[in-house]
């Protein structure tokens, strides 16, 4: 547009807005530098936002023609436009904060001599101007968000002075950035609860499949998953559906996931895929692995969760406790000295179990992990689980093995081994070191044979095992 052609717009625009006051300062009080251009911008913004409210309207329509009358809604809340003063800068704000920079304002603020008028020729200002840039103030008001209410300003012929208005429209933004916190609040809780629009998506379409009933609530929100309790639904020709039901969905939010990656980049059933993969899969892979493990210790008839589907990086399992109450964890529950001593060596068999029949090491073993239900104790959460072999499989069973002789011993269990004899007795390795420090230093000594035999042979140990088979503990 050019320079000439922009004059003549602007000046018809404020033709029409006011009529008598533009003809009575026509000639000398219009300049080249006088013209404000800034209706381009105030155009401009209108069409957005007429833009922005259509796109608004278009997605609530979408929005309700795919939920219906269904029990699980969507929401496209989040990919509603952003208002374009939401995305205001900050350097804007300390604009509109500092008269000193008020794009409105005379850079001095000039007094008007008793003559009326000051400067010579075309530069002459008169007192108009006081009354011209009142009303333009009042104009420059429809500039505000739609839903501020700013009355009918130009019929009133409302003059606002520059103060007033700079202290108005500092307000208006502020309500602005306000509801856009509001905003920003909303969406960052959901995706602390893990149920980005993918995800329920994906919930709303297991419920809407009829493999679930209705989706109660949430059980536990932890760094890396949300479980929810769910009720089952139709049982399918292959699948029967438990009456009730955990989602665990892990977090898509990526960076709790990073210091996990020692547990999956080294156990080879992964390794081909993990060094191929975006971040995003990972996390399904954590979802895949918790499936595996699930199934690998169900084979063995270890009390946990059964496996009903998996998508993606929403795990559905059977639910452990009764009408939408979860069964307490084992740090949870106060049990007589009869059902601590049964949970120990129930746990010292499945954790022989894991190692012997399943190949596994939980790896994260401990009284967080593990519920008691039905008078005995129930594994959970082995999405992190490795094979023994892994290369640091012993350290992780290590740890495991003093977290649980801990929690027994300090809760009257007399029985309960030390965490090397515990070690031992799971492994089946004869580690005979009398110390934490030694023994630990003898199990970094195995993991690095390990890791020797697989530079040397391109193939991990079958097996650590020297002794046969690990001793059979019971009551
Ligand atoms: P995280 O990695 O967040 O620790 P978990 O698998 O341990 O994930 O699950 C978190 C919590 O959710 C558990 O402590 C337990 O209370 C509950 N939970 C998980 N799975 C089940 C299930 N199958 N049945 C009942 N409660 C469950
Ligand atoms: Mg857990």
């Amino acid at each position: 547009m050019s320079e000439q052609l922009a004059k003549e717009l602007q000046l018809e625009e404020e033709n029409a807005a006011f009529p008598e006051v533009v003809a009575a300062a026509e000639g000398p009080f219009i300049t080249g530098e006088n013209i404000d251009t800034s209706s381009d911008l105030m155009l401009a913004q209108m069409l957005q936002m007429e833009f922005d409210r259509e796109y608004d309207a278009q997605l609530r329509r979408e929005e309700r023609k795919i939920n219906g009358d269904s029990k699980v809604s969507i929401s496209f809340e989040n990919y509603r436009k952003v208002h374009p003063y939401d995305s205001d800068s900050s350097e804007d704000e300390v604009d509109w904060q500092d008269t000193r920079h008020d794009p409105y304002r005379a850079d001095k603020p000039t007094t008007t001599p008793r003559r009326g008028f000051i400067g010579k020729g075309k530069d002459i200002t008169t007192k108009h101007d006081e009354v011209v840039c009142g009303r333009k103030n009042t104009a420059r008001m429809e500039n505000f968000a739609p839903e501020f209410q700013v009355g009918d300003g130009i019929g009133m012929d409302l003059k606002l002075s520059n103060q007033v208005f700079n202290a108005l429209k500092q307000h208006a933004y502020s309500e602005e950035r306000r509801s856009a916190r509001l905003h920003e609040k909303k969406e960052h809780s959901t995706a602390e609860k893990a149920v980005d629009p993918k995800t329920r998506l994906l919930l709303y379409k297991m419920v809407n499949s009829g493999m679930l009933e209705t989706i109660t609530g949430c059980i536990s929100t932890g760094k890396e998953s949300v479980v929810f309790h769910a009720y089952g639904g139709n049982a399918t020709e292959d699948k029967v559906i438990p009456p009730e039901c955990a989602i665990k969905v892990f977090k898509t939010t990526l960076n709790e996931f990073k210091n996990r990656d020692k547990y999956i980049k080294d156990d080879y059933r992964f390794k081909d895929r993990f060094s191929k993969l975006n971040p995003r899969k990972i996390i399904r892979m954590w979802a895949e692995k918790e499936m595996h493990n699930l199934t690998r210790m169900q084979n063995a008839g270890i009390p946990c969760p059964q496996v009903v589907i998996l998508k993606k990086h929403v795990l559905v399992m059977s639910f452990i406790g009764q009408d939408q109450v979860p069964a307490p964890k084992l740090k949870d529950v106060t049990l007589s000295s009869e059902d601590m001593k049964k949970a120990y060596y129930q746990i010292l068999n499945m954790m022989q179990q894991l190692y012997k029949e399943c190949n596994l090491v939980h790896a994260d073993l401990s009284e967080y992990n593990m519920l008691w239900h039905d008078g005995k104790v129930w594994l959970i959460d082995v999405s992190q689980s490795v094979e023994p072999t892994h290369p640091h499989g012993l350290e992780f069973l290590f740890r495991d093995c003093r977290n649980v002789s801990q929690f027994f011993q300090k809760g009257g269990v007399t029985e309960a081994l030390n965490e090397r004899e515990l070690f031992n007795a799971v492994s089946g390795l004869n580690i005979t070191a009398d110390n934490e420090v030694d023994f630990q230093a003898e199990i970094e000594a195995l993991e690095k044979m390990n890791e020797d035999h697989v530079q040397n042979h391109g193939k991990k140990l079958s097996t650590f095992s020297s002794d046969g088979d690990p001793p059979i503990y019971d009551e």
